[in-house]
């Protein structure tokens, strides 16, 4: 008999499933705060659970745990990449961001970068998961165990969750979706709605969807040009999502939750990051509230890649800086994303499985 994972279950998931197995469901209310509350990693841990049923779980069930076969720190800052193998021999990466120093709250804090996919289908041409190409979606248990592991590693509280690793969190929505409720449940991870982010490339269908169910964590989208024919040139998902839908979609999605999203906009020289292209973005702030998020373009020439993504450059940092600043005059909120982890090639769209 197969082994059944007990992690990604939900609470009446597992209460049914102690019934199932011939117990009291109040067992299941146990079985979940030993796995999402205190994080057990073995049966024996749960010692208000009696030997024989424990017994009879180890035989019937197993916990799910990923393997962690490497973890890599970075020199210049205290970035950390997990890699885990999971159940059948796949593999995936997470990477923990400490705050910048001089952030508010900055010792309080601790965020999770998590994957949700084996690889991803996009083909973005910027992006190293891309050239992997896709293997399979992750389930909500293994996303949820890419938590409960990092915080066993680091004996730290992950306080803030980005769904920005691997993969394309809106292609494996339900998954996605419950491990955001296991996490965010008081009687499990208790991590705040708030303090969670899901990153899209471009699913408007998918983000009506989000408004409509009214998810209350934060929404961001992987814009990078408003020029619908370049997006398309590097993110073929565009064919699929225009621009001006994607637009759409978000200006139903603060209308119906009331949240700003985020638009994340990586900056290539010459190609994203003219006075033109900033006119543009403006703009866009004046159809819904908006925050932008300017990202430095990491380097992936690690993959070998070929065609636009081998043209790419960096926008150097003076421009960031002033395009930075003209949004801010135009009262509009930006961040310039901190690239941490770069030495491990644990910075944004540097996750390929191909280094340390
Ligand atoms: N598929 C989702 C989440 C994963 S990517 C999405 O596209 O949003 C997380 C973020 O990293 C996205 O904004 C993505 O565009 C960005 N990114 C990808 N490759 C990058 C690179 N080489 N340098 C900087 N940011 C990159």
């Amino acid at each position: 008999m197969k082994r059944v994972p007990l992690k990604g279950l939900s609470f009446d998931e597992l209460q049914s499933f102690a019934e199932s197995m011939g117990e009291k469901r109040f067992r299941g209310a146990q079985l979940y705060a030993w796995l999402y509350a205190k994080g057990a990693q073995t049966f024996d841990e749960m010692t208000d659970i009696s030997r024989e049923f424990r017994a009879i779980l180890q035989q019937s069930a197993h916990l799910g745990n990923l393997e962690v076969v490497n973890t890599s720190r970075s020199f210049s800052d205290a970035t950390t990449k997990y890699l885990f193998r999971l159940e059948d021999g796949a593999a995936v990466e997470s990477v923990l961001i400490p705050p910048e120093k001089k952030s508010p709250g900055a010792d309080r804090r601790l965020t999770l970068c998590v994957s949700t996919q084996v690889g991803c289908p996009l083909d973005c041409k910027f992006c190293a998961t891309g050239t992997m190409g896709f293997s399979r979606d992750l389930t909500a248990g293994e996303i949820v165990d890419q938590v409960l592991q990092a915080q066993r590693l680091s004996q730290r509280r992950i306080t803030n969750l980005v769904y920005m690793g691997m993969g394309e969190p809106m292609l494996n929505y339900d998954e996605v979706m419950k491990s955001i409720d296991i996490l965010t449940d008081d009687r499990a991870l208790n991590i705040g709605t708030r303090h969670i982010t899901v990153s899209t490339a471009g699913y408007a269908d998918r983000i009506r969807r989000m408004a409509d169910e009214n998810r209350k964590v934060k929404l961001a989208l992987s814009l990078h040009t408003l020029d619908n024919e370049k997006r398309t040139g590097i993110m073929p998902i565009t064919k699929k999502f225009p621009v001006p839908e994607l637009l759409e979609a978000l200006a139903y999605y603060y209308h119906r939750v009331r949240r700003r999203p985020t638009l994340e906009y990586i900056l290539f020289d010459g190609f994203n990051d003219t006075d033109e292209d900033l006119r543009r973005l403006i703009a866009v702030s004046k159809r819904f509230p908006m925050k932008v998020n300017l990202i430095p373009f990491h380097s992936i020439a690690f993959t070998h890649l070929a065609g636009i993504g081998a043209q790419l450059r960096p926008t150097p940092r003076e421009r960031i800086e002033s395009f930075a600043a003209a949004l801010r005059t135009a009262n509009i909120t930006v961040m310039v994303r901190n690239s941490s982890g770069q030495d491990i090639n644990a910075a944004c769209g540097q996750l390929a499985l191909s280094t340390p």
